[in-house]
């Protein structure tokens, strides 16, 4: 009788060290899964931390590639794509890079080009002016609080400019042109990249370490604007 009570009591204590031991294992795992994920993030979506060019979004105006030209009907290439928004919105930069240059004149009006690695991407029609100031030339658009520096730094994702109608443009719009090396991108297709990224990231169950290799039909060089 007694040793019946000891075994059912050394059973409770084995039951107890048993599910102790399954909670702390099932905790550690949940631990391990969750400080894993900004990993897989970082570094299999090159595109997590792209941003869309354009706040207050209206719709996609003009696509890339060859379209009969406004004026005339002549056949012309369309660099970019056109992202119509209500004037003043702001626009954001795409991609961490360097500002190579800041402009104002020419059918592109007030622009900024960004250098991120091969890429090189071109944001037109903005508000305000270049200026120089202490032999530095900028970006200025007083209104909308931005002032952007030739040569300087900027991150993905912050405010470089405002939807205007500097250059040639019959509405307000942002015209943004896409280089990949000396070649022309369609924009739509990066967009479509970093969205089927995104939603891979959002539903997929883990995978291993490779990375994504992003493959975009690059447009041959058709004109040297
Ligand atoms: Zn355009």
């Amino acid at each position: 009788m007694n040793q019946i009570i000891i075994n059912i009591k050394s059973f409770k204590y084995l039951a107890l060290i048993i599910i102790s031991l399954t909670v702390i294992l099932l905790s550690s795992n949940t631990l391990k899964a969750v400080e894993k994920k900004p990993q897989l993030v970082a570094t299999n979506n090159v595109w997590s931390s792209a941003s869309f060019p354009v706040e207050r979004f209206q719709r996609y105006t003009s696509p890339f590639g060859y379209r009969r030209s406004p004026r005339g009907g002549r056949l012309e290439f369309h660099n970019g794509l056109d992202i119509a928004a209500p004037q003043g919105s702001y626009i954001r930069n795409w991609w961490g890079g360097k500002v190579i240059k800041v402009g104002d004149r020419g059918a592109c009006g007030t622009h900024i080009i960004v250098q991120s690695g091969n890429w090189k991407h071109s944001y037109c029609h903005m508000k305000g002016g270049v200026q120089k100031i202490n032999g530095r030339l900028y970006m200025i658009d007083r209104a909308g609080g931005i002032k952007i520096a030739k040569g300087q730094q900027i991150p993905a994702g912050v405010r470089i400019g405002r939807i205007g109608m500097t250059g040639r443009t019959t509405g307000p719009h942002l015209h943004w042109v896409l280089r990949y090396g000396n070649n022309y991108v369609d924009p739509a297709q990066v967009l479509r990249a970093m969205y089927s990224k995104q939603a891979i990231r959002q539903t997929s169950n883990i995978r291993s370490n490779q990375r994504y290799q992003i493959k975009l039909e690059e447009s041959k060089v058709i004109s040297n604007q």
